[in-house]
């Protein structure tokens, strides 16, 4: 099997100012194409410290892929680096100066003098002309290996990938072992609880690779085998075993799955949060197209707020506490009323790191789904720090809701 190598240049990644997401979109693209990601090394933009890295590289890798430092300020010198390992003078590329010169006109602006040196790449190299951004790409085959580079920014990166650069692998490496792979997503449930439902038969003969990832209220399964036809049996087998959880075998956030669940149903949601303070409603409006099942939401913070804007009795917050089935209850059905919908959702809990008392401790959250037909409340005790506490409350909303809709 063909390796790579990803190569990420910038002192933002070391010091931790920056997460790499390219080295991770880029390792599940390559690894996704049968190429064994063999390595993954993060350099500052200095001289030495690129050829260096280049060169361990090439020794030992098929496949090289350097993303960043091609913009147009001195500290990027990731194009005059490759060009000096590769002992060739720079070259102007007049097509992508074109897209630049374009790029500002459209802008209405100036084009700055510097921003002439991103239209440059090492004369032994091929141009990758990057249509999302104004920093040329590059490649250059030698030895039987190839270098690729693109400029730092994700967005760039990523498009450039999707429109030319995977062509370009699997043009140069067509001798690759095929894999199959299967992702399963799943929610409500602990690993050790999945790995109880598979049980042991799941395993027992089969040649595939297995993960399991857990975050937080979602395990994600991944499976990978050269074996084209165990895929739909195991496919069967993970949907049988884990009904009830398993809520998508695409790549999409719950909140989408969620959100395709309802427009199925033909629901129509309103939701009033208190201690998420607006977490649950981000959550589901993350998919593109909520506006077709969601219709707002009220954060109700104080008590004040949660009487005046939702109705909620004075006397019940007092007697029960506003963290409480009742309040919550309440909430979740004033919210349906105002707003109309056929389902109204609520949080009321105390995420910390104060407020907590003996009887009402921190990370107790109580979740309350009202329809035309039943209100419900449900009590929790989360563990861990405010935000932990505030994640797992809208992680366990929607996983509620989730469920409600599959009891119609
Ligand atoms: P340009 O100058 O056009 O922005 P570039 O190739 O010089 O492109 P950089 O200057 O290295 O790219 O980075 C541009 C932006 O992208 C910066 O905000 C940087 O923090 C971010 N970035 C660079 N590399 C990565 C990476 N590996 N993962 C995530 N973000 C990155």
């Amino acid at each position: 099997m063909p390796s790579c190598e990803l190569v990420t240049i910038g002192s933002e990644l070391l010091n931790g100012s920056v997460l790499n997401t390219n080295a991770q979109f880029l390792a599940r693209k390559i690894t996704a194409l049968s190429i064994e990601v063999a390595y993954q090394v993060s350099c500052k933009d200095r001289e030495q410290d690129i050829l260096d890295t280049l060169s361990r590289a090439f020794e030992r890798s098929d496949l090289i892929i350097v993303t960043g430092g091609l913009g147009p300020t001195p500290d990027d010198i990731t194009r005059e680096v490759i060009a000096k390992f590769f002992h060739c003078p720079l070259k102007f590329n007049p097509a992508q100066y074109r897209h630049i010169l374009h790029h500002f006109r459209t802008l209405r602006k100036v084009t700055p003098l510097m921003t002439r040196r991103e239209a440059f790449l090492p004369e032994a190299a091929k141009p990758l002309l990057n249509r999302f951004g104004i920093a040329l790409g590059f490649y250059i085959a030698a030895g039987g290996k190839l270098l690729i580079t693109l400029p730092g920014v994700p967005r760039e990166l990523v498009k450039m990938y999707e429109t030319r650069v995977e062509k370009l692998i699997k043009d140069k490496f067509p001798d690759r072992p095929r894999f199959y792979f299967l992702e399963a997503h799943t929610a409500g449930l602990h690993e050790t609880q999945i790995m109880r439902k598979l049980g042991k038969g799941f395993f027992a003969g089969r040649k595939f690779e297995f993960g399991i990832y857990p975050k937080i209220g979602e395990v994600t399964i991944r499976v990978k085998t050269q074996e084209k036809n165990l895929i739909p049996i195991l496919h069967r087998e993970l949907v049988k075993k884990l009904k009830g959880s398993l809520y998508s075998c695409k790549n999409e956030s719950f909140s989408a799955a969620l959100g395709m669940e309802l427009r199925k149903c033909k629901k129509t949601l309103a939701i009033a949060e208190s201690c998420t303070g607006g977490l649950l409603a981000e959550r589901i409006t993350d998919p593109p197209g909520a506006s077709q099942y969601f219709k707002g939401s009220i954060v109700a913070y104080s008590n004040q707020i949660k009487f005046r804007e939702l109705g909620v009795p004075m006397e019940l917050i007092q007697k029960e506490g506003a963290v409480s089935a009742e309040v919550a209850q309440a909430m979740a059905k004033a919210i349906r009323i105002q707003y109309q919908t056929s389902i109204g959702l609520s949080i009321t809990g105390v995420a910390g790191p104060s407020g907590g008392t003996r009887l009402k401790p921190i990370g107790l959250v109580y979740i309350a789904i009202s329809d035309s037909k039943r209100n419900r409340a449900f009590r929790f005790r989360f563990l861990g720090e405010r935000d932990k506490i505030r994640l797992q409350a809208t992680q366990k909303a929607l996983f509620l809701l989730w469920q409600w809709l599959a009891r119609g």
